[in-house]
């Protein structure tokens, strides 16, 4: 199994554990928010915000650092989602697979094997 392969894994892995746990809503007239952005009594918005993968579909790549990473009110809403994050983040350092945060798969192989 390559890098790659162990990244798509890894992220396919994440997704799952984080489904739907962020809350991401679009109210009537478009606006987009999150449990973050709720809480913190705005409703635009959340942490992909001000990226350039971000869409009006939300994101366009496949990202394994922003599938692992999350805000202080999720980890304070969902502590045993965060737990799970956090092994397979272990994993993926160990492993040795490149994820930095706002980028794509190719992004982070870019000069990689
Ligand atoms: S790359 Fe990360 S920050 Fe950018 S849109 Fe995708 S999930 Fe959001
Ligand atoms: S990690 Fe936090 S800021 Fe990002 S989408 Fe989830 S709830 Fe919102």
């Amino acid at each position: 199994m390559t890098k790659q392969d162990i990244y798509s894994k890894l992220s396919h892995t994440a997704s799952a554990i984080i489904g739907d746990r962020c809350g991401i809503q679009t109210s009537p007239d478009g606006r987009v928010s999150c449990l973050d952005s709720r809480a913190k009594g705005y409703v635009i918005g959340c942490c992909c915000n001000g990226c350039p993968h971000l869409s009006n579909s939300g994101c366009t790549v496949e990202s394994l650092a922003c599938r692992l990473w999350t805000c202080f009110t999720f980890q304070k809403n969902h502590p045993d989602t965060t737990k799970a994050l956090m092994y397979v983040s272990a994993a993926a350092r160990n492993a040795g697979i490149p994820h930095a945060y706002r980028m794509s798969k190719e992004e982070n192989f870019r000069g990689e094997e």
